[in-house]
């Protein structure tokens, strides 16, 4: 199945400031939010099957965990699926 565009998400304050290059330095990793492209898998690759109708889900997009209050299990991902034909969607999370 073809990916959307791959759009990656730069995290900003409440006060939309976005966290500068040398902030991101001090968070000892680079968070992987993104709409589209290839799923970054922490485990192994899957891609569900639309409930309804079967088909392969689209990757919608993926959410890493945040700093400080939201880390997911051990540094995990949330990544999201969208069936194109009936819209539904399917979400789960890896995690190392
Ligand atoms: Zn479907």
């Amino acid at each position: 199945m073809k990916n959307l565009p791959e759009i990656r998400l730069r995290e900003t304050t409440q006060n939309n400031e976005e966290i500068n290059n040398v902030n991101l330095k001090t968070l000892n990793k680079i968070r992987k939010h993104k709409i589209g492209g290839v799923p970054d898998f922490i485990q192994s690759s899957f891609f569900p099957k639309c409930p309804k109708c079967n088909e392969e889900m689209l990757s919608y997009g993926q959410l890493d965990s945040v700093d400080g209050e939201m880390i997911l299990g051990d540094d995990g991902m949330i990544y999201v699926f969208v069936c194109k034909h009936c819209l539904k969607t399917k979400s789960f999370c890896q995690y190392h």
